[in-house]
């Protein structure tokens, strides 16, 4: 049975689903601290678990076949065979997790090298009053 929604009904059931789930969501600014304390430590754990499960997959699960970096070639490569000119890994930043990108021939390994690049870390704020800053150490209270 298939039913057909106006896009009104369409949008009406997507704002229902959203507000359904925002209010399901753990409420932070009203719980206790410990409760809090005890939410943010199962999550915790569980996107450790989370990543160390899906390290380990990615790592069985292994790419046998990519396409070239470069976007105007975007060639399909067998990676199992090893016939590639080249390639380069870095970190992604926003997953933690290890991204590779492979190139066919020499002049697209020239491309890769120049643009698959580490992506900058957090930025650290310029001191901007360095007299400001207080190098003294902790004094005890008691
Ligand atoms: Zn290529």
């Amino acid at each position: 049975m298939e039913t057909i929604l106006t896009p009104e009904q369409r949008v009406e059931r997507a704002r229902l689903a959203a507000s359904t789930r925002w209010n399901k969501r753990f409420d932070w600014e009203m719980a206790p601290l410990d409760e809090c304390k005890t939410m943010l430590a199962d999550l915790r754990s569980e996107a450790e678990r989370g990543g160390l499960i899906l390290q380990r997959r990615m790592s069985v699960e292994r790419v046998t076949d990519a396409n070239c970096y470069n976007p105007t070639c975007n060639k399909p490569i067998d990676i199992a065979s090893g016939r590639f000119a080249g390639s380069r890994s870095r970190i992604n930043n926003d997953t933690g997790l290890m991204e590779t990108a492979y190139a066919c021939s020499a002049a697209c390994f020239l491309y890769l090298s120049s643009n698959f690049t580490h992506s900058p870390g957090a930025k650290r704020e310029p001191v901007i009053a360095p007299e400001m800053v207080n190098n003294e150490p902790a004094k005890p209270s008691i």
